[in-house]
């Protein structure tokens, strides 16, 4: 039979909190989680991340609002009754108990009978490929190893959520990535929903089906990784999310869906995000591998910019260009083209479409 999946199985509703009673941490979080979702809350140190979390897992009170798990309200249920699992940078393993004993202790705080708890320990070590490590102490396993025996610990009750803080924060960057790929494909083959904080932005654009940007406690946006990247509908998320070249500026004429946008030197044809009116301030926003060397024709900008740094790197070559005023614009050029022309010094023709230029509140 197909079950049609919850949409609104975590609900966060105008949620604020504040620690001290004067400056809210969080302000206004509305954010429904379906079923099954991963979805990373994204954003700067300090942004209130964590803060989400632990009122999620109950552990933090919010101070006005509620949040509800599959439609019922969570305050008053305490954290352990909550059917949540956790895996925090910091929330080490117990470092005198066995990768066994660790597995077995959710069980038993659930008073599950051994039998049953042994299959449960079985499955779930298999699930991040530690069977036979049953009898390790944390002490002698390596970092990638003590996280995988956290996530199999999280998950061994069968949670119906799983909430994970920077839990790759520790680990070197190959083993990161790795470990991003395996939380994703254990995500993927068991469902459950999990509910991810990170601050790194290409671990959250790599694993989740949609991401919540965190800035000063607010969402920024929510959107699944490529509108995000995008469609980033502020400069902040711009600029967090990927690179992107930027030209400060004011609107002197806007329709609909473009606008002319007065920069230091010249004007920009771009698409209007956040600008309504004529005389506005904004931030142009345009990502490096939207402006293209001397394009085929049909772009509505076309500019003179000259090559003042090339850097190779490997599968493209990153070029640092002075155009329109903005010494610091950069292009992203693939190292299999025929683009012979980008010496240092050399002035080339750039092109890019409207759309792709992104007019954004000022910074
Ligand atoms: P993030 O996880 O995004 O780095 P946090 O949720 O930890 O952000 O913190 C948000 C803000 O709340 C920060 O200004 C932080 O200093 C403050 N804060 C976090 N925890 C506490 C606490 N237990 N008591 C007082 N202030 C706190
Ligand atoms: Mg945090």
């Amino acid at each position: 039979m197909l079950m049609s999946k919850n949409k609104e199985f975590v609900k966060f509703e105008k949620v604020d909190k504040s620690y001290d009673g004067k400056i809210l941490v969080v302000k206004d979080l509305n954010l429904d989680i379906s079923e099954g979702e991963f979805i990373t809350m994204l954003g700067p140190s300090g942004s209130g991340k964590t803060t989400c979390l632990m009122m999620l897992a109950g552990f933090e009170t919010p101070t006005n609002g509620e949040i509800y798990l599959d439609k019922n309200p969570i305050s008053n249920i305490p954290p352990h009754k909550r059917g949540i699992g956790m895996v925090f940078q910091n929330y080490a393993l117990f470092p005198h108990m066995t990768v066994y004993e660790n597995l077995a202790f959710p069980l038993r705080v659930r008073k599950m009978p051994k039998d049953e708890a042994d299959k449960k320990i079985d499955k779930a070590l298999s699930m991040v490929s530690l069977s036979g490590f049953e009898n390790r102490m944390p002490g002698q396993l390596s970092g990638g190893q003590q996280q995988r025996v956290a996530v199999a610990r999280a998950l061994v009750f069968d949670p119906s959520v799983v909430l994970m803080d920077e839990p790759l924060g520790a680990l070197d960057k190959n083993l990161r990535e790795s470990m991003q790929y395996e939380i994703k494909h254990i995500h993927e083959s068991i469902g459950v929903t999990v509910v991810y904080v990170t601050h790194d932005q290409g671990e959250a654009l790599t694993m989740s089906n949609r991401i919540a940007v965190f800035n000063d406690g607010k969402v920024q946006q929510l959107s699944s990784p490529d509108q995000l990247y995008e469609r980033p509908v502020n400069s902040f998320v711009a600029e967090f999310i990927g690179e992107n070249n930027t030209f400060a500026g004011e609107i002197s004429d806007i329709s609909s869906d473009k606008c002319k946008v007065k920069v230091n030197g010249g004007e920009i044809i771009a698409n209007p995000i956040s600008v309504k009116s004529k005389g506005e301030k904004t931030t142009v926003s345009i990502r490096p591998e939207r402006a293209l060397i001397n394009p085929k024709g049909g772009m509505d900008n076309n500019h003179k910019g000259k090559i003042e740094e090339v850097i190779y790197h490997g599968d493209h070559t990153r070029v640092r260009l002075s155009l329109l005023g903005n010494s610091d614009f950069i292009l992203k050029v693939p190292n299999s083209s025929e683009n012979l022309d980008i010496k240092l010094g050399n002035t080339i023709n750039i092109g890019w479409n409207s759309q792709d230029a992104r007019a954004l509140d000022p910074k």
